[in-house]
């Protein structure tokens, strides 16, 4: 395969899979680089050093010499670790004990941390002074989110005439836009920043600092991580109060689909699993299946449709028109196991309605990668009805395991799931497009159908364990909008 020029990239993040993880952007943090270091560039990875990846089993280097961060009017100094993950790819981890030796990345049951602020200034001004003190002077910066969002603004100010940083093209991505990073507008003063990118045109957002809105208006590209997705986001709808400013930079937005890391989420050989399995012998399925049931102590017939859901429990996630469906659905005959942890008002709500639906729906409070490739494994179908959803990994992973998506037509699921037809032999799944629990039910409904007819569903299986929505597909198209992006200079 041809190889583009290759480059150097600093891949900069808050989480990254599998040190730190609470979601989407971790799988991605952890896949894409990788990706990107096998086609032949060069890439860091710059991320905080949090609780869980000093106490994980890893091997961390340290590097001589303190990196210095500007901080409220002093320069704070730390060590700085390392990992060497593959020989093109390394991760860097942005130390300071006071932010980020915690528990959980960015809050806890009760709401957020209260100095989120402070901790991503500082790790946003900590990434372009590690990337001076290795010597690592990139083609690109490629930022992710509203904790990295300070970057590019920092880039077009404080280290503007910084020769080191010249020519750098800076990318933004954007895992989810609900998420913006809004704080009190006083954080404009601590970040160091000018005072004139508090306005409409940079960070000023109805009186307050909005982190994400600086990335978008500093940035050179913008990227989200479905091609739907980049186009609802410049609507009303989904565009949470930031349509107008994606919008006025349309040209500058591109969609660009996650791919799914199959080293770690494969039947084929996944550890996690009773049995393994692929499309050609399924038996394994069946023993997982019995698997699942038996760890979620349900005592529905085995041959009822098994419906699994991994997923933060958000209202984003349509938890609210789940609850409503529960009860019809177990009374339809399926067997249901959720495994989520997320707000407090759905944690309750559903192991209540567990409770209730003893033995047809187990529920799960936890963050448990193992029982989610169990569930993944085991289920026939996998349910995602949710409101919005920029990719959505989860379905592209169904996929693999020939465990049907059940998905609502929204962001990265409709891109990535074609209803099935029963005549044709086409497509990989079943999707609905109204936000009700009715709508649920109905699609639910269907699946049920093609699921009772064995010659059908082996057919939807098959179809959907040979989709490929590997990684080097999406490398390639952020290698070329690295290029484009550089060509401009
Ligand atoms: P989002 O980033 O919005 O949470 P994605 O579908 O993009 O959604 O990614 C979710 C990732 O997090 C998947 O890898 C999924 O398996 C994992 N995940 C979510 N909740 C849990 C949980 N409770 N236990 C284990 N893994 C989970």
């Amino acid at each position: 395969m041809k190889k583009s020029t290759p480059l150097k990239i600093l891949f900069a993040s808050s989480e990254v899979a599998p040190f730190a993880k609470t979601g989407g952007l971790a799988d991605v943090s952890g896949s894409l680089p990788a990706a990107l270091a096998s086609l032949g560039h060069k890439v860091v990875i710059v991320m905080p050093l949090y609780r869980s990846v000093m106490e994980g089993p890893y091997e961390l280097n340290s590097i001589e010499g303190a990196l210095e961060v500007p901080y409220r009017g002093r320069v704070l100094k730390d060590k700085v670790f390392y990992s060497e993950l593959e020989p093109n790819l390394s991760v860097y981890f942005v130390r300071k004990n006071e932010f980020f030796d915690r528990s959980m990345l960015y809050s806890t049951p009760e709401g957020d941390y209260f100095d989120n602020a402070d901790r991503f200034i500082y790790f946003s001004r900590g990434i372009l002074n590690l990337s001076k003190l290795i010597g690592f002077k990139p083609d690109i910066i490629h930022c992710n989110d509203w904790q990295t969002s300070l970057v590019p603004s920092y880039l077009k100010s404080l280290y503007m005439y910084d020769a080191f940083f010249e020519g750098v093209r800076i990318i933004l991505t954007i895992h989810n836009l609900a998420y913006q990073g809004i704080f009190p507008p006083e954080y404009m003063a601590v970040s160091g920043l000018p005072s004139e990118f508090y306005s409409l045109n940079g960070f000023e957002y109805y009186g307050q600092m909005n982190f994400l809105k600086g990335g978008i208006v500093f940035a050179d590209i913008i990227t989200t991580v479905s091609e739907k997705y980049a186009s609802e986001i410049q609507t009303p709808e989904f565009g949470y109060g930031l349509e107008g400013i994606l919008k006025e930079r349309s040209s500058d937005v591109h969609g660009v689909l996650n791919g799914a890391d199959y080293r770690e989420w494969n039947p084929e050989t996944d550890s996690n699993i009773i049995a393994n399995y692929n499309e050609k012998s399924l038996s394994g399925k069946e023993r997982c299946k019995k698997d699942l049931i038996k760890a979620f102590k349900l005592k529905g017939p085995e041959k009822a449709p098994l419906i699994g859901i991994v997923s933060r429990l958000a209202t984003q996630k349509g938890f609210d028109i789940l609850a409503e469906a529960v009860g019809t659905l177990v009374d339809l005959g399926f067997l249901i196991v959720l495994l989520g942890t997320g707000d407090e008002i759905y944690e309750k709500q559903f192991a209540e309605i567990g409770k209730k639906h003893k033995g047809r729906f187990g529920v799960k409070i936890a963050f448990d990668n193992a029982l989610a490739h169990k569930i993944e494994a085991g289920a026939d179908m996998f349910l995602m009805p949710s409101r919005y959803e920029p990719c959505g990994l989860n379905q592209m992973y169904s996929l693999k395991y020939g465990t049907i998506p059940v998905v609502r037509a929204t962001g990265g699921l409709d891109d990535t799931i074609k209803e099935f037809d029963t005549k044709t032999g086409n497509g990989n799944g079943f999707k609905f497009a109204e936000y009700s629990s009715q709508a649920l039910i109905e699609e639910m409904k269907k699946a049920r159908e093609v699921y009772r007819s064995q010659e059908l569903w082996l057919k939807l299986v098959k179809n959907g364990m040979k989709e490929d929505f590997s990684w080097e597909r999406s490398a390639r198209t952020y290698e070329r909008i690295y290029h484009n992006a550089l060509a401009r200079r």
